[in-house]
């Protein structure tokens, strides 16, 4: 199993991912923290207790979202089509509600919700868990970035003025035009990326966070299908799994999944319950067993 993306657009955008994480966490602990704690009291530790923390966990979804299997696996589909099912020809098998076929992993993915351009791989029912923590967790750790990095940028920078603000907004033409020496670009490159990065991952936040309180896929949301909308806990617990009021915090909190990603519990069967079912299916899955 290959954890680099097959894709080359997908590389590309793996390794600048990678890069843009690994430059902001050493820039943060490198210059940024010296500068707020030079003494290295607990304040410095604290800061740096907290961006380790961020470092582990977000490095830690992404080698979960990698080595999950989100296809039906060894599992045997039936032979016979049954209703809601579909025949993929590309696999030459029949394919469960709610899963599609994916033409970069050219394979069909269970429940799919999207192909994620810079992890290579598809987001589906096994590993969803870990993408929403991934986003959530970056765009926290983006906005705490910002908060570390403001005094120094703009001391460096020289204050507040007109030739700090274009060297913030821009800083490569800043830097070619003479208004910023090469480490004032830096900085503001460095800082400009922490902004950029988080307003991205914010939008995508607010994204996929509204798909899962309406228990949709993407592909769902667009369709307007409302199908499998089991209020607000069941539909979080289906993604976040059994211990969905922790599963968010760490991606090494084991909390099985209810299901298997073949057969979903549908709002109508929920409704008529009146209540939400813990595990509806035989057993509940979790995705994480097969990997040690
Ligand atoms: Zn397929
Ligand atoms: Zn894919």
């Amino acid at each position: 199993m290959s954890l680099i993306p097959r894709d080359f657009s997908d590389r590309i955008a793996f390794f600048v991912m990678l890069g843009a994480i690994h430059l902001i966490t050493f820039f943060e602990l490198l210059v940024i923290l010296p500068y707020i704690d030079q003494d290295r009291t607990k304040t410095y530790w604290l800061h740096f207790t907290i961006g380790m923390c961020f470092y582990f966990d977000i490095m830690s979804n992404i080698g979960f979202i990698l080595t999950i299997d989100t296809t039906s696996g060894s599992v045997i589909m039936p032979s016979v089509l049954k209703l809601g099912w579909r025949f993929c020809s590309t696999c030459e098998a029949n394919a469960p509600p709610r899963s599609h076929h994916c033409w970069m992993c050219n394979k069909c993915i269970l429940k799919r919700d999207h192909h994620c351009t810079f992890t290579g791989n598809c987001i589906g029912f096994s590993n969803q868990r870990y993408f929403l923590t991934f986003i959530l967790h970056l765009t926290c750790a983006a906005i705490y970035c910002n908060y570390l990095n403001m005094d120094y940028t703009w001391e460096v920078l020289g204050g507040f003025n007109f030739k700090s603000v274009i060297t913030m907004f821009v800083p490569l033409v800043a830097w070619m035009f003479g208004f910023a020496a090469t480490y004032g670009f830096f900085v503001a490159f460095v800082s400009a990326l922490c902004v950029i990065g988080c307003l991205l991952l914010s939008t995508f936040s607010v994204y996929h966070v509204n798909n899962l309180v309406h228990g949709q896929t993407t592909s769902e949301k667009t369709h307007k299908v409302h199908d499998y909308d089991l209020g607000l806990v069941g539909n979080i617990r289906e993604v976040f799994g059994v211990k969905w009021y922790v599963a968010w915090v760490s991606p090494w909190i084991s909390s099985p999944l209810p299901g298997d990603g073949v057969s979903f519990l549908t709002k109508q069967q929920h409704d008529r319950e009146g209540h939400v079912i813990i595990c509806p299916m035989k057993t509940a899955f979790d995705p994480q067993q097969n990997l040690f």
